[in-house]
């Protein structure tokens, strides 16, 4: 440790509090504290700091871009690798491929992949790390078309709990490479380099429908009627807030909907679906069929999802139901949603399809999210409570939950296959048998009898 040439603050220092609190994206940071904060800037500081951590036998926690709303890589004892200085990508146009460190933005990637005509599917809001976003799946741009962001690592760079820094891809260490699409979390390494695939930059084209929250089922059912046939080029995203597009002092229905096509015909038709269903004629504000930039989408999540002073709770859930049976839940949730910027938010991801064998494997028809959001802590603890109860609601009906948005310490629920979590966890017993890397916060009742079993 007295040879490391970067930096670490340990518990206790004068900058200790402020390091903790920089890590974290969330403006509530949870009451965790690791013994040491590290921050490496090269592969071989990772390995070092895994072969010093082996030694004293403390366990390691990873943060790339800080964003997990529960701050899952703080934990009490141990070491905190915080990456926020491996943040750099290159790329090869002709091969169209990227190589990126995990604290690297998906928004700067894609912003100096826009002028040789690519793209990654990088998250919604430009600030999301590419480490914590593909590991836990991706749900980024174009990710209904191209996959979820994972299917598009061809390998990773990754330091195992013994310390060695190994490449991974299909033919090679490739239990670190399945367990790393889509183990979130979980991961028993320290992923230090994805190896990324590239796509022919896109046009977009994007609507904003506004309603009255009284047409609430009407819309919602109408769309949830007619998503089969929604075009693979569209993401249509569902907001419930108060205080939305200049419509002070009452929730209102918004619904975005974003073309992602080959050419502006193509996202045009993609949008008519939408716009010419009955219930879109009681719009109360519209914007259809607007040309826009890639950075223009982000910015829109970017100015939705602010962590500046900001406090977040957050819940999740898939769903294959009909939205028809969800209804006397969402009403409920309506009712009791916290002020503005807090918001319900719906989905519709696919009609599942077939994925390559890797350790992500849970989604649904219908994504459900609800973010209770304030700048005061007070609202800390009723948000929390708010935000459990009001998706436990809905336990009945779902099939698991995402790890993008995942609340495992208050409402964990499955979030893959029980088939694939036997097998992360017989890789894990058998790449970190001493538990070198944190496991999960809390381990899902659906996973409980399994876990025992192990
Ligand atoms: C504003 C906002 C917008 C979001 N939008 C999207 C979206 O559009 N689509 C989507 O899918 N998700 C989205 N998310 C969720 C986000 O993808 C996850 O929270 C993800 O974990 C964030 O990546 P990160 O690098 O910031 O993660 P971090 O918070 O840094 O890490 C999360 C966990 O991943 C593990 N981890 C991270 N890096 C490594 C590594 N290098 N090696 C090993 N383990 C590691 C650790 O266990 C860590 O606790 C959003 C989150 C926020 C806050």
């Amino acid at each position: 440790m007295d040879n490391w040439e970067f930096k670490y603050i340990r518990v206790g220092q004068a900058e200790y509090e402020r390091a903790r609190n920089d890590a974290t994206w969330n403006g509530r940071v949870p009451a965790r504290y690791p013994t040491l904060i590290v921050y490496p800037e090269r592969d071989d500081h990772v390995r070092d700091i895994v072969l010093y951590a082996k030694t004293k036998n403390l366990s390691i926690g990873t943060k790339s871009g800080g964003h997990s709303w529960t701050a899952s890589f703080l934990r009490d004892g141990g070491i905190l690798i915080d990456l926020s200085r491996m943040n750099e990508f290159d790329f090869d146009v002709e091969c169209r491929t990227a190589r990126a460190q995990p604290a690297a933005y998906g928004s700067d990637l894609n912003a100096a992949l826009v002028p040789h005509n690519l793209m990654f599917p990088g998250g919604h809001c430009p600030t999301v790390g590419l480490g914590g976003f593909l590991l836990q799946g991706g749900f980024g741009w174009n990710s209904r078309k191209w996959g979820v962001a994972c299917e598009s690592v061809t390998a990773i760079d990754v330091v195992t709990a013994d310390g060695d820094l190994i490449h991974a891809d299909s033919t090679q260490h490739s239990d670190f490479y399945w367990a790393a699409r889509g183990a979130g979390c979980g991961y028993f390494g320290v992923i230090t380099r994805f190896y990324l695939k590239l796509y022919t930059l896109p046009r977009f084209m994007t609507a904003r429908y506004v309603f009255e929250i009284k047409d609430f089922d009407d819309v919602v059912t109408a769309i949830d009627a007619v998503s089969d046939q929604v075009s693979i080029d569209l993401e249509i995203g569902f907001f419930v807030a108060h205080d939305q597009d200049g419509f002070e002092g009452r929730p209102t229905v918004a619904i975005t909907a974003d073309a992602i096509s080959d050419s502006v015909e193509e996202a045009r038709r993609a949008l008519d679906l939408l716009h010419n269903l009955p219930p879109m004629k009681k719009t109360i504000k519209s914007w259809p069929y607007v040309a826009c930039t890639l950075k223009q989408m982000l910015q829109r999540f970017d100015d939705i999802l602010d962590n500046r002073g900001r406090r977040y709770e957050v819940n999740n859930l898939w769903t294959d139901k009909p939205v028809q049976a969800l209804l006397p839940s969402f009403h409920r949730i309506i009712d009791e949603l916290p002020p503005a910027p807090s918001h319900l938010y719906m989905m519709w991801w696919l009609p599942v399809r077939s994925r390559p064998d890797m350790a992500f494997s849970m989604e649904a028809r219908l994504y459900v999210a609800l973010y209770a959001i304030s700048t005061d802590s007070a609202s800390d603890a009723p948000n929390a409570e708010y935000v459990v109860r009001a998706m436990e609601l809905m336990d009945d009906h779902k099939k698991g939950i995402q790890l993008a948005d995942e609340n495992l310490p208050g409402h964990p629920g499955k979030f893959m296959t029980t088939r694939n979590y036997v097998h992360l966890e017989q890789l894990r017993a058998r790449h970190d048998p001493h538990g070198r890397f944190y496991n999960y916060i809390r381990v899902p009742p659906e996973f409980e009898q399994v876990w025992a079993s192990l």
